[in-house]
């Protein structure tokens, strides 16, 4: 039996605004049992923010059950660079909030000593064209992750991946690291926060070549779930590295399919 369970948020525990039926209630009987987190690429949120987002779909979460790319940069900034960096960010708030609070960054638009890039929903011009100064100034480059697009209930849409594109275009430089998935940056942090060994855990996602390469390549027990993008064909052209250990309906089924 694993010691804890590790649940993706989009596509896994809801889809859009809606939330995906039975899970809510999967998590809370799962929680009776052990621990159970929460981990998204997503950065415009911080870690707060989502566990307030969480209640609105009937789970409860503590902060630190809550891994995001927002706090996930933010504690990237602290453990390579210390406290107190001029950061410039092209994101949103969450991102701003988390390297403000955990790295004690000093927000600045200009001779920034790093540059954080994750989705941006007001990017402008002006935004790029100062962080493109930075990095060609010789500004660390650090992104939340590099997601192309973000789904969306009519398609799809730019995500964090598309906007750091016209600064690696116009830069010439590739980012000095991009903590979100498939990276295992962010769920080592998660794991380590807990004291959990890596093997012992279960991740359950939607994406084959973000959720479970991630889960793979940390040496966790790999779920795929049908309620979101991947089909259960996909799996089938799937390279060996982007393979899952289980395939399930829904997350609803993940007690059962473990027998917990
Ligand atoms: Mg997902």
């Amino acid at each position: 039996m694993p010691k804890a369970i590790v649940f993706d948020l989009d596509g896994v525990v809801y889809l859009g605004a809606r939330g995906i039926p039975g899970v809510a209630a999967e998590i809370a009987r799962l929680q009776k049992k052990m621990p159970v987190l929460f981990l998204t690429n997503n950065a415009t949120k911080s870690r707060l923010e989502y566990v307030r987002h969480l209640a609105a779909y009937g789970i409860s979460a503590k902060t630190d059950d809550v891994m995001t790319a927002s706090y996930g940069c933010a504690s990237y900034v602290l453990e390579n660079y210390g406290r107190g960096n001029r950061v410039l960010v092209v994101g949103e708030q969450g991102l701003r909030e988390e390297l403000e609070n955990e790295a004690g960054a000093a927000l600045v638009e200009r001779r920034a000593e790093i540059v954080a890039c994750g989705l941006d929903r007001q990017i402008t011009y002006a935004k790029l064209e100062a962080a493109l100064r930075c990095l060609n100034a010789g500004a660390a480059f650090i992104l939340a992750n590099n997601d192309p697009t973000l789904p969306r209930e009519f398609g799809a849409s730019i995500g964090s991946g598309a906007i750091a594109a016209s600064l690696i275009f116009a830069s010439g430089r590739k980012p000095d690291v991009i903590v979100g998935k498939p990276s295992a940056y962010l769920i080592k942090k998660l794991l380590q926060i807990h004291k959990i060994k890596s093997r012992d855990a279960v991740f359950v996602g939607d994406r084959l070549e973000i959720d479970i390469r991630m889960a793979n390549k940390a040496g966790m027990k790999s779920v795929l779930v049908l309620t979101g993008v991947a089909k259960r064909k996909d799996v089938l052209c799937a390279p060996k590295s982007d393979r899952p250990w289980k395939i399930i309906r829904s997350a609803a089924d993940i007690g059962k399919a473990l027998g917990i």
